[in-house]
Order: C-alpha cells, then structure tokens, then sequence
C-alpha cells in the first residue's frame, strides 16, 4: 500500500478553516484530520477528543519530552501540538492526513516531511476578516483589535506554503481544496502502486 500525504491548512482565525476543512472531509474518502493537543482551555460546544484533546501544561511536557510531537508550538497564550503516532501510523496505513496548525508548526512539518503539501486560507477581505472576528462573541473593542494583529500576523506568512485558497465563495473554496487533493492523489508516485498490474499489462 502507499504512503498517504500529508496536507497542512493553515489559515488566521476568521478566515473559516474549520468549516472549510469539515467539508472537504464529509466529501473525501480516505482521509484523517489529525486532532490536536492543547493546553488552552475548552470552549463551549468544543468536544475534548473530537476538537483537540485538552491537557494540562505538565502533560504538555511530558509528551515534549517523550518526543510525543511530531511538532509543537506556542500560538498567543497557548501550546499546540500534533501527536506523533496517530499522524504516522495514518499516513503509513495509505490514509491522507490533514494538520490544522499554524505557520510555526507548518515550518516544523515541512522540514521533517518536505513531501507534505501546504495550503494557506485567505479570507476575501479585510473587512469581512474583521467582521467575522466581531461576531465571535460580545468581545470588548481591546480584544477585537488584538485577534486582529494576530490574524495578520498569521497571514504574513502565507508565502510560505504551496497553495493560497481564498474562501471568498465557500462551495468553490471547497472545490479548489478538494482539487489539491485529488491532484495529489493522481502523482506517478501515488498511482504506481494503484495501476501495478494495468502497468505490467499495458506494458507486456
Ligand atoms: P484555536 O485555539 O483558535 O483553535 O487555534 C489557534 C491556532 O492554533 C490556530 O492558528 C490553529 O491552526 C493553531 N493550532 C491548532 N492546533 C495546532 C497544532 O497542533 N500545532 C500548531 N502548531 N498549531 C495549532
């Protein structure tokens, strides 16, 4: 069986990556988004598991230090990590897995893993950006104004990664990650394996 690959998303908060993300994996087979660790706390709605698996700083740690993470990082006031074995076991069973993580974790993987594939989520505007930061909640304008240096903090890294999707229209940002995806999948290196004994026959 083949490798499967390894996509990372990236995308500033607002910029509607989870959603993104949801969709494309309700639309592909064989496919596994990696859930995270984190040391932040859990949001309302959020299942610990299923979001990310919630632990405390010491158990942060002592999988740092048992080599635990296939990378980690401190994004704003929290650790985020993504957990060594499900990612490789996945990847080894032929399955595509997919990391949600920010551009520091998206640096670490491409160096490990220079064949993974890296897209950054662009939202269609500033202002729709900010809009879709207000409506998180009843934040006061401090908080609003802080999310927003983040973002673009996040965003000035978007020359890093292989593909920039903008998710201006949502059915087609889904189709253009869907695309990068399957175009993956249909690699000489991927399809080898698939087409061995079409190959072998077309080839006699
Ligand atoms: P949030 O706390 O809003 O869910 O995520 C905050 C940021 O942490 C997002 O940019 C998200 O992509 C990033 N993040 C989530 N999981 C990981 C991870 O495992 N590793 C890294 N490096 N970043 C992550």
């Amino acid at each position: 069986m083949s490798i499967g690959t390894l996509f990372i998303v990236s995308a500033p908060s607002g910029a509607g990556k989870t959603s993104l993300v949801t969709a494309l994996r309700e639309s592909l087979e064989g496919f596994t988004v990696s859930v995270s660790h984190t040391t932040r706390t859990q949001r309302p709605g959020e299942v610990h598991g299923r979001d990310y698996f919630f632990v405390d700083h010491a158990e942060f740690e002592r999988m740092i230090a048992a080599d635990g993470f296939l990378e980690h990082a401190r994004v704003f006031d929290n650790y985020y990590g993504t957990a060594r074995t499900t990612v490789e076991t996945a990847l080894s069973e032929g399955q595509d897995v997919l990391l949600e993580i920010d551009w520091q974790g998206a640096r670490q993987i491409r160096s490990l893993m220079p064949d993974s594939i890296s897209i950054f989520i662009l939202p269609p505007s500033r202002r729709t950006l900010e809009e879709r930061l207000k409506a998180r909640g009843q934040d006061d304008p401090d908080t609003i104004a802080r999310r927003m240096r983040d973002a673009i903090s996040e965003m000035s890294h978007y020359s890093e990664y292989d593909y920039l999707v903008v998710n201006d229209d949502f059915d087609r940002a889904v189709a253009e990650l869907r695309s990068i995806v399957i175009a993956s999948r249909l690699r000489t290196r991927r399809q080898f394996e698939a087409c061995k004994d079409l190959i072998a026959g077309l080839l006699a």
